[in-house]
């Protein structure tokens, strides 16, 4: 087949870390094919509505900063964000709520002013033919038929990994112990909450809730309780779902509210017919939920649907293997990585993958550890690095690492990096580290970073 698109970086999966990559690789010059299988860009965060954004800042500074940065600057200038406002929950240090639509402008206009990028939406990856551990090219099924992609280096920002396995790279499906993966959720927004009753409730009730101490005094509402409240409407059977608690939180308007609380279990994100299963469930359950808020929760007797995701939200498939495995003990202790290429300050948070519970692990500080260079370079390939929610860590650091501002992070440094290895014609696992960080100090990526 004749290759009928060619750039130098050539990039899978146009989600919040594809784009990253792709901006970053275009401000370092380099000529950049952007894909994804759909037409909107921004992948999770506003196809399937996910929002907060979390793990922005720990210990009062900026841990992640750079693009994805001035994408939050973005959003706050088109009033689409509440910026870095501390977490209720106490989950995690900052949480920053947008408007998922307005992300999908941002990240249009980005894209627009960014020069050196081509963007080919509606085009699914196919296959990969590899030789001699170098992805020589992709085929790509298009709107108008089959057609074939070359490049140097290639990046894998899939979220699955697609491009990865494709191309022969070995991988690990969610879970150790039975290979099943967090459950996915189709998030909505709903208007028409009076917060005022909720936060009566909160306060009088605060032994059914998930609760930063300070909580109460902050203006910004977040929900993660009424566990009596849901326990009594499933003894009923009012709610059949595997959710013991309501998840939701305040959205950037003040009567709305984002609804983190369908669960779909045991179904995995890798399969078409699965994928098609657990979207018919998860709108069944935002029926189900939102007759259950109105009956059973004060200050939701009057709220309507406003939007659904347009995909059901996939936390987890697979994890690519790579260089480096980042596990639960580097979260848990704040590892830090002579490769270091990113930071995340957020805790290990596991949807039960096949129940109803989440399961949170505290430890005496917020987590703040880094991502090491070596996640995001897989064994065999020499043009490839996976970025993003796909990176090599277990089930339980992956529950950590998939949060979307780290996402944003690793495709900042996938870019660069992909950007070095292509100027020096070297593989990608013998990329000078010292000099990518330094290119991530200088774009302001890691603000105040001391690597070691
Ligand atoms: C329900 C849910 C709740 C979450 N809650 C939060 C939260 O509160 N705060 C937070 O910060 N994070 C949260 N996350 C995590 C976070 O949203 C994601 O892990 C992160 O955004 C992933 O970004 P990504 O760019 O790696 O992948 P994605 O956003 O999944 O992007 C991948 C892109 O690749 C494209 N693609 C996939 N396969 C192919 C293919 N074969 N060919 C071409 N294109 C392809 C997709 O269309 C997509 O655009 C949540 C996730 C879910 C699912």
């Amino acid at each position: 087949m004749k290759a009928e698109k060619t750039a130098e970086i050539v990039i899978v999966g146009a989600g919040s870390s594809g784009i990253c990559a792709a901006i970053a690789a275009a401000r370092a010059g380099r000529k950049v094919l952007l894909t994804d299988r759909n037409q909107v860009l921004g992948g999770t965060n506003t196809l399937s509505m996910v929002s907060p954004l979390m793990g922005f800042s720990s210990g009062g500074r900026e841990v992640v900063a750079g693009i994805a940065q001035e994408i939050v600057d973005r959003l706050a200038q088109r009033g689409g964000t509440l910026g870095h406002i501390p977490d209720p929950l106490g989950v995690t240090e900052t949480i920053t709520p947008i408007d998922t639509e307005l992300l999908k402008q941002v990240y249009y206009e980005l894209l627009r002013e960014t020069e050196g990028i081509e963007l080919l939406l509606n085009t699914s990856l196919v296959s990969s033919k590899v030789e001699e551990d170098r992805i020589i090219s992709l085929q790509v099924l298009c709107k108008d038929g089959v057609r074939e992609i070359t490049g140097d280096i290639f990046i894998d920002a899939s979220g699955d990994g697609d491009l990865a396995v494709a191309s022969g790279v070995p991988y690990v499906l969610g879970r150790e112990s039975d290979r099943l993966a967090q459950p996915m959720t189709e998030m909505f927004r709903i208007g028409g909450v009076d917060f005022t009753k909720v936060r009566s409730y909160m306060r009088s009730h605060p032994e059914q809730f998930v609760l930063a101490p300070d909580a109460d005094s902050m203006p910004y509402t977040a929900v993660s309780g009424y566990f009596d409240t849901v326990a009594k409407a499933r003894e009923k059977g009012d709610l059949t779902l595997a959710r013991d608690r309501v998840l939701l939180f305040e959205g950037v308007r003040s009567d709305e509210a984002v609804v983190n609380m369908s669960r779909v279990i045991l179904k995995s994100g890798t399969s078409s017919a699965e994928m098609t299963e657990a979207e018919i469930e998860g709108r069944r359950q935002i029926d189900e939920i939102i007759a259950f808020l109105r009956k059973y929760v004060d200050g939701f007797q009057n709220i309507r649907l406003l939007a659904t995701g347009a995909a059901i939200g996939v936390r987890e498939t697979r994890h690519i293997e790579c260089r480096y495995c980042l596990n639960e003990q580097d979260v848990v202790a704040g590892s830090v990585f002579e490769d270091a290429v990113a930071v995340c300050a957020f805790p290990i948070d596991i949807h039960d993958p096949a129940g109803q519970e989440l399961h949170w692990t505290k430890t005496d500080t917020l987590p703040c550890y880094d991502v090491p260079y070596g996640v995001m370079v897989p064994r065999k390939i020499r043009n490839l690095l996976v970025t993003g929610r796909c990176v090599c860590a277990t089930h339980e650091a992956a529950a950590s690492v998939r949060i979307t501002p780290t996402a944003m992070a690793l495709g900042q440094a996938a870019g660069v990096a992909a950007a070095i290895a292509c100027s020096e014609e070297r593989p990608v696992g013998e990329v000078d580290v010292h000099r990518l960080q330094r290119a991530l100090l200088e774009a302001g990526a890691i603000p105040g970073k001391a690597f070691v």
